[in-house]
């Protein structure tokens, strides 16, 4: 297993075209605007090499026997189901933020099942490549970031209908050693600082959307690949004092990007998927119930962070004796479990595939997904609410260090005694952070909009047998199908 150190050190080997503002990232290890963000990941590597966190940080590889980072596991059994969502939980409260390395482990482990089911229906060797691939992964912990939403272009029309057919990923060329691909992914979580990225279909499709069931690994910076960094709110405070960012060690959510993928060349051997678009329903949905397994996980661990803030502001403006904060406070960690009952029950349900691998109950996933969408919201409304205004209006960290005004800023910001003007400071500011722009929007469409759980939830709903149930306990009988 890589350390956090080796992980950053193994960033600098790598040379993926990365622009931000306009300009040219060279090296997103010391950039403002993305350093924080490879710090967050360093902790998924720092965490695992810790004796505390040894059982749910590391799994032991069902390929190799080794010990290896639990973010590049392919889950066995409910057990490691379970312990994924215990080390995002943990992990959300460490950073505060996004870590950004489940989506390539999700995007692993739907791979991992589906090409061993299209391997049985067609004969291909996709699950062969891809334990091949899993391997180096495992071997080398390497952090992979899982590209899935296409640009989309018009909505209602389907990928082979775009009259641009680069909305969505697709092949331009078929050669005897690879594929040639072209297109792009959105809202690409962590990829500016990940060593390889896992292009998977975004929607189910049907045979004249052959060219676009495709999924593929790739490093970062294959050639022709290049990566749009997206902006976030009060983004220029990065490039300005620490203090004002609200947290400045791990930024706000993932550092997300656009990925053009301008003809790139793909090699057979990291080609999972080529034109079975029979599979890419189950790919899509298998993909989509493991990240959603995650929000009530990784947003809890966050959540465990604003409940903590909103505690210690209440004391810092000296109204954490008043009733109805402590309700509030309570009413916030209510909303924070049941999140975390939801990713806990969709793994206990969990159930095993053809190839061994186990997936969560997809119902319950996004169930947990879908309460995220309201929930956080929520628990950010609590937060704000106990805070009060002056999460909004406070001035900046220059002003409050001002040889001249400073000590009218000290003085007129001060709450209760007992704490000082800028630990208030630094706990409003990281209450902004995590309860205003960028980061809430994350808990919208992170892992797929509301409606998409919506159409899953119906889907499963089985309304027909419920119907049944009604009439049964009604006493009607001979009631039409
Ligand atoms: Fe992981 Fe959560 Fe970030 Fe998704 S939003 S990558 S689940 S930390
Ligand atoms: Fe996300």
């Amino acid at each position: 297993m890589k350390t956090a150190r080796e992980y950053v050190q193994s960033l600098g080997q790598l040379h993926p075209v990365v622009y931000a503002f306009g300009e040219r990232i060279e090296n997103v290890v010391d950039h403002p605007l993305t350093r924080p963000h490879v710090n967050a990941a360093a902790m998924t590597y720092h965490l695992a090499t810790l004796p505390e966190y040894k059982d749910l940080m590391t799994a032991t590889s069902h390929l190799t026997g080794a010990t290896i980072n639990r973010f590049t596991h392919i889950h066995q059994n409910t057990d490691d189901l379970i312990k994924k969502v215990k080390m995002l939980r943990l992990l959300g409260q460490r950073t505060g933020s996004c870590f950004q390395r489940c989506v390539g482990l999700d995007a692993l482990n739907a791979l991992y099942s589906v090409t061993y089911e299209m391997d049985q229906a067609f004969g291909t060797e996709y699950h062969k490549r891809l334990v091949k691939y899993l391997r180096k992964v495992q071997d080398e912990d390497l952090m992979c970031a899982g590209s899935m939403t296409d640009p989309k272009g018009d909505r209602s029309l389907s990928p082979h209908e775009q009259p641009d057919p680069d909305m969505y990923v697709h092949v331009v060329e078929r050669r005897s050693d690879g594929i040639v691909v072209s297109g792009a992914k959105a809202h690409q979580t962590g990829i500016v600082n990940s060593h390889e990225f896992i292009c998977l279909p975004t929607v189910a499709m049907d045979e004249e959307d052959k060219d676009y069931a495709l999924a593929f690994a790739l490093p970062v910076d294959a050639p022709g690949v290049i990566h749009v960094f997206g902006r976030q709110s009060n983004d220029t405070r990065k490039l300005e004092d620490s203090l004002d960012q609200g947290n400045a060690r791990f930024g706000t959510v993932g550092g997300e990007a656009l990925t053009i993928l301008d003809n790139v060349f793909v090699p057979w051997d990291r080609v999972f998927m080529c034109g079975e678009y029979q599979f890419t329903r189950d790919l899509v949905e298998r993909f989509a119930s493991y990240h959603r397994q995650n929000y009530g996980a990784c947003k809890v661990g966050v959540a465990d962070v604003i409940v903590g803030a909103a505690a210690a502001i209440a004391e810092c403006n000296g109204v954490n004796r008043a009733s109805h904060i402590r309700d509030k406070l309570v009413e916030m960690c209510h909303l924070s479990e049941t999140l975390y009952c939801g990713s806990i029950a969709c793994s206990c349900e969990g159930a095993k595939t053809p190839s061994g691998a186990y997936v969560v109950d997809s119902m319950l996933a996004n169930v947990t997904k879908q309460n995220v969408t309201r929930l956080m919201y929520e628990i950010c409304r609590l937060c704000q609410d106990i805070a009060g205004g002056f999460i909004a209006t406070l001035p900046s960290e220059r002003d409050l260090k001002n040889p001249e005004i400073g000590k009218y800023v000290q003085k007129y910001f001060r709450g209760s005694v007992s704490y000082t003007t800028e630990y208030r400071f630094r706990m409003a500011r990281l209450i902004e952070n995590l309860t205003a722009g960028t980061a809430l929007v994350e808990s919208m469409h992170g892992a797929g909009s509301p409606q998409a759980q919506r159409i899953m939830i119906y889907r499963q709903a089985n309304l027909a047998q419920k119907k049944k149930l009604a009439e049964a306990i009604a006493g009607i009988t001979g009631a039409p199908e």
